[in-house]
């Protein structure tokens, strides 16, 4: 699958979800986004979720998404969505037809880390964990 934000092939991985349920995603390491399907994201395990950020590792990449993004799996146009979580406002792009959303590393970390988000507990180990990491990774953003 290429990605939708850079054009570039993306890679496939897959993640041990909630539940015993394996997570597929697809990891852009040039643009550092993420296409999931449906909403999948929501399913990681804290333990996924620091191993998604590990797959991507510290990027340099600051190129801008272009004004236009389709959906991989349908060609759709993909709709920016933004959600507000208490006093965080995150955003994402969205398949019309639901077969998934694109985001970028950024902007999940920032939805993991907010207090209100379903997997904000993850979020909290994650920190405890990997703060360091973190701290590297969005500061090369
Ligand atoms: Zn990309
Ligand atoms: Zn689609």
């Amino acid at each position: 699958m290429n990605c939708p934000g850079c054009g570039q092939l993306m890679q496939q991985h897959s993640l041990e979800g909630n539940y015993g349920i394996q997570v597929e995603i697809h990891a852009c390491h040039s643009c550092s986004g993420f296409w999931f399907d449906r909403k999948e994201h929501l399913q990681l395990t804290p333990g996924s979720t620091l191993e998604l950020i590990r797959l991507m590792g510290p990027q340099r990449s600051a190129s801008a998404l272009p004004q236009v993004l389709s959906c991989p799996r349908c060609g759709e146009r993909l709709v920016n969505t933004v959600d507000m979580q208490r006093n965080t406002r995150f955003n994402y792009l969205r398949c019309p037809q639901d077969d998934g959303h694109f985001i970028t590393l950024f902007q999940f970390l920032r939805e993991q880390l907010e207090p209100g988000h379903p997997s904000s507990h993850p979020a909290r180990s994650l920190i405890e964990v990997g703060l360091s990491a973190l701290q590297d990774i969005l500061a090369a953003l």
